[in-house]
């Protein structure tokens, strides 16, 4: 752990699972952070979207967008030394410095906004890139505008304290969590690993369980509430359990 927590930490993630069940955008938000991490062991660079008080609040890959918006892959290998890399300036624009727009709703806090028949996620995009003080992030509630993309070595990290590595991959800490959420396991596999006593009749059951609810039509609590008509939540009110 390090100051202001590890980003989405698994008890934020566990609610969001369970309050998005199967909804794609919790599930993409999650990918997108393993890929990060991928990248990050790969290159020996770490990219985190960080709050005004040094909040982690998500790990950026290089497929994740600039508010200029351009892919941080269309940016420029950050450059300079020391604990932290200046942020590369895009090479298809005049975008000077990285800065992180968030791609789904879900990520402001939004998650009713995919469920409306006529979301339009490119519209949602260019909205946040132009306005992005109008949007809070989902893990701070600070505004996006208020977040600094952060390049470090992994040096620089460890000495900091922070996690590097597998310690850095999402739900690092809650491996189980981090299965069923980014795992590709299908109830076949847990067959599999129970018939070969690789995980306990308990576990296995669950598991199942977990699945189960997951794939549930609609997935979420709130498929049934009143879209719409409540007042929408914003940043971790947003992963607020309501039954
Ligand atoms: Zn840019
Ligand atoms: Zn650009
Ligand atoms: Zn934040």
């Amino acid at each position: 752990m390090y100051a202001g927590g590890q980003a989405r930490d698994a008890k934020d993630v566990e609610s969001a699972v369970r309050a998005y069940g199967a909804a794609p955008g919790g599930t993409a938000m999650m990918k997108s952070e393993q890929k990060a991490a991928e990248e990050a062991m790969a290159s020996g660079i770490y990219v985190t979207w960080q709050s005004p008080d040094e909040r982690e609040c998500c790990r950026i890959q290089s497929n994740s967008s600039c508010l200029c918006g351009h892919a941080l892959k269309s940016h420029d290998a950050p450059k300079g030394g020391g604990a932290r890399l200046r942020p590369p300036g895009c090479s298809k624009c005049g975008c000077s410095r990285f800065r992180y727009a968030p791609t789904r709703p879900e990520e402001c806090g939004q998650w009713w906004l995919p469920r409306r028949k006529d979301f339009d996620v490119k519209a949602w995009r260019a909205r946040v890139r132009k306005n992005p003080q109008d949007y809070a992030c989902l893990n701070c509630d600070q505004k996006v505008s208020d977040h600094e993309a952060v390049f470090e070595t992994e040096r620089a990290r460890r000495d900091a304290g922070r996690p590097v590595r597998e310690a850095f991959a999402p739900l690092a800490s809650t491996p189980e969590l981090q299965a069923l959420v980014l795992g590709d396991e299908q109830e076949d596999d847990l067959e599999a690993l129970a018939a070969s006593g690789a995980i306990s009749a308990a576990a296995y059951h669950r598991r199942v369980a977990s699945a189960a609810a997951l794939a549930a039509p609609g997935g979420a609590p709130y498929a049934a509430t009143t879209v719409g008509v409540a007042p929408p939540p914003r940043g971790r009110g947003a992963y607020v359990r309501r039954r």
